[in-house]
């Protein structure tokens, strides 16, 4: 059922704590952490603890969740000290958008320049 953990779920796995990983924030809705293969000296992860596939399917059912999510990213920006140079915020929808794990999550990149369009 949609907003419910899925078994076969890597990242429900990781708000359950079955999979470990550097988490660096936590609120009652979201959990932030280091992507285990960092493509900027920031590459941080922002998830919903609920299950949704993507940002879109998150924001129709949960938009006060989906607005957690966009929340923590600005904190985490702070926190690793980017927000004054500069980050991105991304949402890979899709397999065709490079989206491989199939639960929402937001790429918060920075601390380095970044360039448009992305490839
Ligand atoms: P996507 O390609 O779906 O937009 O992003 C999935 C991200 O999850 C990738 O950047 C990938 O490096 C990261 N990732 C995959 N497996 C793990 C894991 O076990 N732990 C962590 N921390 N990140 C992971």
């Amino acid at each position: 059922m949609a907003g419910e953990p899925q078994a076969d779920c890597l990242f429900c796995k990781i708000v359950s704590g079955e999979v470990p990983a550097t988490v660096v924030r936590e609120t009652e809705t979201t959990l932030a952490f280091r992507d285990i293969n960092p493509q900027a000296p920031t590459h941080v992860l922002v998830i919903p603890k609920v299950h949704y596939p993507d940002a879109a399917s998150l924001a129709a059912a949960e938009p006060r969740i989906a607005a957690d999510i966009l929340r923590e990213a600005g904190s985490v920006a702070a926190d690793e000290k980017i927000d004054g140079t500069g980050f991105r915020v991304v949402f890979n929808t899709g397999s065709g958008a490079g989206q491989t794990v199939f639960h929402t999550h937001a790429h918060v990149l920075g601390g380095r320049g970044l360039n448009w369009p992305p490839g």
